[in-house]
């Protein structure tokens, strides 16, 4: 496996959210974050139809943009009863034409498992595949998975996308109630960076 030796890390995302995430849990170890905005990368089109073909869409093309190796996050929501839907869609049931409301996006997820009349508790997990991936073309990739199940009504103000629906395995609190700490102990950003820091890190 490759080494990243360098201090500065470029994040290929334009996900306000996941970057704060990606800084909270980089900065500790003395990484510089720099982002796709700070470098005026466009946003690639997300055509791949897996978590790991877009996430290497994104990295390898703000690689190649920049000349610098790049960290690239695809990630989505499945839910069992749906069938593992939204899963690579997760941000697209969040499209409208004023841009993301997630709000609707939760609101659509509970009227489907409603339809569906999916008996609770409704299972779901967050994916999480990192690509990290370097100018010459080498990339490699990490995992990371949060179980739970889907709450109703959406509970919690902090976090970003779906979190206020989103409970993990073991706890009573939604990842909206939670503190970024205590979240990024438990989410699949943070189990695939842990699995990427003892892969290219160390
Ligand atoms: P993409 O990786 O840019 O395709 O977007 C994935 C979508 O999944 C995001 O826009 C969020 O809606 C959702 N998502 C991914 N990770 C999280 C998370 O940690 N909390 C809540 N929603 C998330």
């Amino acid at each position: 496996m490759r080494r990243f030796d360098s201090k500065t890390l470029l994040i290929a995302t334009h996900n306000a959210g996941k970057l704060e995430e990606f800084h909270e849990l980089l900065t500790p170890l003395g990484i510089t974050v720099t982002s796709a905005k700070d470098h005026n990368l466009p946003e690639p089109e997300e055509t791949g139809t897996t978590f790991i073909e877009n996430a290497r869409l994104k990295a390898h093309a703000a690689a190649q943009a920049t000349g610098l190796p790049a960290l690239a996050d695809d990630s989505g929501l499945e839910v069992a009863a749906l069938d593992g839907a939204p899963g690579v869609y997760t941000a697209d049931w969040a499209e409208t034409p004023q841009g993301r409301d997630f709000i609707m996006a939760m609101e659509k997820t509970h009227a489907k498992l409603i339809a569906a009349n999916a008996p609770q508790p409704w299972h779901a997990r967050f994916c999480c595949t990192l690509v990290l991936a370097w100018p010459d073309g080498h990339d490699e990739v990490f995992e990371g998975h949060a179980n739970g199940t889907l709450v109703w009504p959406r509970r919690g103000q902090d976090g970003h996308g779906y979190d206020p629906m989103f409970q993990p395995a073991g706890e009573t609190r939604t990842f909206a109630e939670m503190t970024h700490d205590e979240k990024n102990a438990l989410s699949h950003r943070g189990a695939a960076l842990n699995a990427l820091m003892r892969g290219c890190f160390q």
